[in-house]
């Protein structure tokens, strides 16, 4: 009698769900041995992002240029369209729009920088912005 008390609040007899079949004792709703269900969230997670990793990707190269850019010293003024394009970027790339407050002029705003092109799209003005 006092047996079974204590094993209605212990451990109970696993098997774990990740497809190891490892054995295990553990809570009653648990499902996977300790070490596992890190490896099964990872492996969930990656499946959900597996589809935006190629937009991800782009938008990391296009970050990567603008960095460039800023770091050649060609930040705030009007540049041809051209020097960044033939790197790979693509002033397309997924991204927030915003506007200045003095004179409402729209940017593509790409994390920390805001860009847009001229009117004939041949050139592009980058700054960056405060976050
Ligand atoms: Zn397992």
């Amino acid at each position: 009698m006092e047996s079974n008390i204590i094993q209605l609040g212990g451990p109970h007899y696993k098997i774990c769900k990740c497809g190891c079949k490892t054995e295990f004792n553990g809570r009653r709703n648990q499902k996977y041995f300790p070490k596992h269900k890190a490896k099964v969230n990872n492996k969930a997670a990656a499946k959900r992002r597996e589809k935006l990793s190629p937009t991800f990707r782009k938008m990391e190269k296009c970050y990567s240029i603008l960095v460039k850019i800023r770091n050649l010293n060609l930040l705030d003024q009007w540049i041809p369209i051209t020097d960044l394009t033939r790197d790979g970027f693509d002033p397309n790339i997924p991204s927030n729009s915003i506007k200045t407050k003095k004179d409402g002029i729209e940017f593509s705003k790409l994390a920390d920088f805001a860009f847009r092109l001229s009117d004939d799209a041949s050139k592009i003005i980058i700054h960056q912005i405060k976050l």
